[in-house]
Order: structure tokens, then C-alpha cells, then sequence
């Protein structure tokens, strides 16, 4: 069966009054995005209060609805076939033929849902689907009628013009990126920070990544496997602008001068607050990390107090109440797991301690992080000012 278009359901709940207007929009741009990645010209309109993608030209079906797919806001992708009205008669012929195209097997059972938008329709719902639902057992003899629970739902919509659709491929769901501002997500080569920022990004709100690095302790490797998560990100996410900040000077600043069981706290303090001060200068209102309660000694309720303390920014973390097992789980979903788990070193495990404080004492990390005066201050500043700013899109919307 070959489509030219799809209706595109999207959740309308909460969403109502000028807040649709600036949903469907947002949506009908990343739908647009989206589809630049695939070969072939599309038309996305919004009609009739949908949204719809036609095909003008060949295309490729798997790689349309992978690309739909990526689209936040999407509910539901269905592959429909649009017709004129031209009369009763040719609505149930042409209901037949795709009845015949779209099941070369008949040994279903089916219920017909149809909807009349448009009111001058000579015939109400419940006449068109007693009608067409006749015509359908009258054509095909072993297609049995289940209206509880049929293998195929055959929706039918009387607008301007006809559509018929009765598969609905399943979305991303969440909100189209773009309607809910920006943040700036903590992105390391770890499994849980992806699914971090991806979580967010799925509440329609627009990524901005910083890495720490810390050359030549960590290698250009490293680097580029957190570029490569950043781009699977960026396939749900959209583009995103990646701060590689060289960490290597306040790292060892750190380790000189501080107990070697608080480094990971005092380490942690130093990169939140330098991604809240890359956050404010790129117009980011919140950080992301992909912290959860008691994963890590650096992610107890002690410790995450202790680095959430520099923070005047909300931190999300959305990952906080995860097991590691649930977020593998979307890790692998959202294909950002086989990356992650390349075994490159990463700057927090090069000067771990071998026994890091679980319980941090404040009033200590804050007599500690003292010692630095006069040292850190300059270190931060360079680090930042030497930030690589990396675009990050996927490949195929570079070309
Ligand atoms: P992940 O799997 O995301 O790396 P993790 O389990 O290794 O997390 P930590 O190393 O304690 O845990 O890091 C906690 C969070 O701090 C990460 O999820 C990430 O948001 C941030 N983070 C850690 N290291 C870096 C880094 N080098 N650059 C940027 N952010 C980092
Ligand atoms: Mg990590």
C-alpha cells in the first residue's frame, strides 16, 4: 500500500486557547526539521485543525515515519489516504479498495469509527458506519465486525475533504521542542546524562550542552564520543550548541590544595557553577544533570545538597528517582546506550578518591574550597573564556 500522506495526532490536553496556536506551530517547525533529514518534498500543513504531512514527490515511507518519530508533540502517525468527496458511492468504493489494498488478508475483524467535521454531510456518523461497515462484510465475506475489540479500527473523516486511516504508528509524545525556553544540560560520556537531557528536551524545551574535559588526562576520544551523544541527542532534541570547557587547571588546582575525600564534591561545585554562568550568557534558565539519589558517594542526598548549593538556577534532574536498569532502559530506546558504554576515561574517575565523603559537611567543603583563593579565581576565568562552542546537528540536516 503506498501513502502520500500522514494525519499527525498530537495530545490537545492543556493546550488550549493561544497556547495551541503557539503548540501547533512549534510542531509543524520540527515536523519540518524533522524532514529535511529524509530525501523527498513534503508539504506540512495545518488544516481543519490537524496537522498533516503529503508527499509531493517519491519518498521513503521507514525513513518518514523514523524521522516522525524523533518529532516531540507527535501522539500518533497515521498513514492515510485522502480523497475527494465526490458522493457516498465513491466513498465506499474507495473505502473497499483500501479495505483490500491495506489487509491482503482478510481473516480480520473490524469496526468503522467515523467522524462527520463537516455538518452538510448527508449522512450522520452512525449512518456512515452502519453503511460502510455492510459494504465492507458485504465485499469481503471472511472480515468479521468487532466492535469491542477489533484487530483494525477503520477511521473515517468527513472535512473539506475525506480521510481514511486505520493504523496509528506511535510518537515520542511530550511537547514540541521550542514551546517551553532553554537549558543547559551537564553532558558527560555516561549512559545517564543523554537520557537526562533527552527527558527535558521531550517537555519541549530547547538543549544546550557543556562538557568539562580535562586534556591530556582525558583523551580527544573522549571528546568526540560526547559530540556523538550530543548529535543522537540532537535527532530528538534538535541542534544544539556544545561548550567544551578544559577542566584540566581547576582539577588539579583542586587536587593540590583540597582533601582528596571531598575532590568530587568541591569538583562538582566547580562545573555547576560554570555551566550556570555558560547558562546565563546563552540564555539558558536551568541546568540538567543525570543525577539520581544514591547512584554514586557524589549523589547522596548529603552530596547533592552540597553541589546544589552554588546553584541560583533550578537543576533538573530528571533521572533522580531512576534506577539504573530503568534508565539503560531508554538509554537503549532512544539509541544513546551503545555509545555510552565505549570504555573512554572520563575527568570526574581520573582524580577520584578511593574513599569519597558521602556525607559532606558544608561549613568543611566551604573551608576547603577556601584554600583556593587567589589561585581559583583566575583558573575559572580562563576556563571559560577558552570554552569551544561545538554545533552540534544531525548529520544528515548538515548536508
Ligand atoms: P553519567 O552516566 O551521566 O556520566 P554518572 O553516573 O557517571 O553520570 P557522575 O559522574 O557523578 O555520574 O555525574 C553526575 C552528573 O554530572 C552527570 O549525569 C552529568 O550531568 C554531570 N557530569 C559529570 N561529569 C561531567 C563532565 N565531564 N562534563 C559534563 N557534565 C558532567
Ligand atoms: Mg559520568
Amino acid at each position: 500500500m503506498h501513502f502520500h500522506s500522514f494525519m499527525i495526532k498530537y495530545a490537545e490536553i492543556g493546550i488550549k486557547g493561544k497556547n495551541r496556536y503557539l503548540f501547533e506551530d512549534a510542531l509543524v517547525r520540527q515536523i519540518r526539521r524533522a524532514l529535511k533529514l529524509v530525501e523527498g518534498d513534503f508539504r506540512v500543513v495545518k488544516e481543519d485543525g490537524r496537522i498533516y504531512v503529503a508527499a509531493d514527490s517519491d519518498y521513503d515511507y521507514d525513513e518518514t515515519v523514523d524521522a516522525l518519530r524523533h518529532v516531540f508533540g507527535i501522539a500518533g502517525i497515521c498513514p492515510m489516504v485522502q480523497i475527494d468527496d465526490l458522493g457516498f458511492d465513491d466513498l465506499r468504493s474507495q473505502v473497499i479498495r483500501y479495505m483490500d489494498d491495506m489487509y491482503p488478508d482478510k481473516h480480520i475483524t473490524f469496526k468503522v469509527q467515523s467522524r462527520r467535521a463537516r455538518k452538510n454531510y448527508p449522512l450522520d456518523s452512525n449512518g456512515i458506519n452502519a453503511q460502510i461497515g455492510e459494504a465492507v462484510l458485504e465485499a469481503f465475506p471472511q472480515i468479521r465486525v468487532d466492535v469491542h475489540h477489533p484487530d483494525v479500527l477503520l477511521c473515517i473523516e468527513i472535512r473539506q475533504r475525506i480521510n481514511i486511516y486505520s493504523e496509528v504508528i506511535p510518537g515520542p509524545g511530550g511537547m514540541p521542542v521550542g514551546t517551553n525556553g532553554k537549558a543547559m544540560l551537564l553532558l558527560s560520556g555516561g549512559i545517564d546524562s543523554p537520557v537526562a537531557g533527552y527527558m527535558i528536551a521531550k517537555r519541549g524545551v530547547v538543549i544546550d550542552a557543556v562538557y568539562f574535559h580535562a586534556p591530556p588526562y582525558t583523551s580527544d576520544r573522549a571528546k568526540q564520543k560526547v559530540v556523538d551523544l550530543a548529535r543522537l541527542v540532537s535527532r530528538y532534541a534538535g541542534p544544539i550548541n556544545l561548550h567544551v570547557v578544559n577542566f584540566t587547571d581547576i582539577q588539579m588546582a583542586i587536587y593540590e590544595h583540597c582533601p582528596h575525600d571531598e575532590l568530587t564534591i568541591i569538583m562538582r561545585r566547580y562545573m555547576m557553577r560554570i555551566a550556570q554562568q555558560l547558562a546565563e550568557a546563552n540564555g539558558a534558565a536551568a541546568l540538567i544533570t543525570g543525577e539520581s539519589i544514591g547512584q554514586v558517594a557524589s549523589q547522596t542526598m548529603k552530596s547533592l545538597a552540597a553541589t546544589n548549593e552554588v546553584c541560583t538556577m533550578p537543576v533538573f534532574r530528571p533521572l533522580i528517582g531512576f534506577d539504573k536498569q530503568e534508565i539503560v532502559e531508554i538509554a537503549k530506546k532512544i539509541g544513546t546506550y551503545e555509545t555510552s558504554i565505549l570504555p573512554y576515561e572520563d575527568c570526574c574517575t581520573i582524580f577520584v578518591a578511593k574513599h569519597p565523603v558521602t556525607k559532606p559537611n558544608l561549613n568543611a567543603i566551604k573551608r576547603s574550597e577556601y584554600k583556593l583563593n587567589g589561585i581559583i579565581e583566575e583558573l575559572y576565568q580562563k576556563a571559560v573564556e577558552t570554552e569551544e562552542t561545538i554545533w552540534i546537528e544531525t548529520e544528515e540536516q548538515s548536508l
